[in-house]
């Protein structure tokens, strides 16, 4: 029986993106080769942080959890989630007839089915070409004045027929030169950006369900 390593699952709401707003069951799976110096979720990764024992669980056990809560959507996210094959679990959750989206940096391919695709390209490990054929959307986490113009230059082009969610680095949300350059960005129309931001953080809404972890956050004290 295939078991994945999960580092969490809790019943939340999507903060991000395009479906904002939407319940959604978290599946956080254990794992990420990506390592950024900003990483809100290092339990998943990081030797400092990562918890003593990592829970195997089936793909079944996930499927019956995800149900139970009657979410608009399930998650699946990571990590990164897309070093594990999740053909099965994928397959399983919409045979559910649950609707399944995935968030991954585009660094590895995508092994499984899903109903959207979330891409927030790290420059530390750069995202693949098929991964970037099958996003619906993109996150840039913008970090620096040069954030954007980086990934214009190396990918921009690809981006044009997709939103693109501009998302200050958590740590940085209050930066009038990060707010500024977002702000610019989305004025001046040159893509589809969009300004983002971690909506669920303000509500502290995953803190509600007993499941979820208190994240470790490599720059400051934050969740998710
Ligand atoms: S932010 Fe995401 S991609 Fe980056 S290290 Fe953390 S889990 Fe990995």
């Amino acid at each position: 029986m295939k078991r994945l390593p999960i580092y969490e699952t809790f019943f939340s709401w999507q903060g991000e993106g395009c479906h904002m707003g939407k319940s959604a069951f978290f599946i956080r799976l254990f794992g990420c080769p990506v390592h950024c110096p900003w990483c809100d979720s290092a339990g998943t990764w990081h030797p400092g942080h990562i918890p003593e024992r990592i829970e195997k669980r089936t793909i079944e056990e996930l499927v019956a959890e995800a149900t139970e809560q009657k979410p608009q959507l399930v998650i699946i996210t990571g990590g990164e989630p897309c070093i594990h094959d999740l053909s099965g679990l994928t397959d399983a959750l919409q045979n559910a007839d649950m609707t399944v989206h995935l968030e991954t940096s585009g660094a590895f391919p995508v092994q499984g089915t899903f109903d959207w695709i979330t891409v927030s390209p790290k420059v530390w490990k750069k995202p693949i070409q098929s991964c970037i054929e099958q996003a619906d959307e993109f996150k840039l986490i913008v970090d620096s004045s040069e954030a954007v113009s980086l990934w214009e230059q190396e990918i921009g082009k690809q981006f044009i027929d997709r939103p693109i969610w501009l998302h200050p680095e958590w740590s940085k949300r209050a930066d009038p030169k990060i707010l500024g350059l977002i702000n610019a960005c989305v004025k001046e129309g040159k893509h589809l950006y969009r300004a983002g931001y971690q909506l669920h953080k303000l509500y502290r809404v995953d803190e509600e369900d007993v499941r979820s972890k208190p994240t470790v956050n490599l720059t400051e004290n934050a969740h998710r």
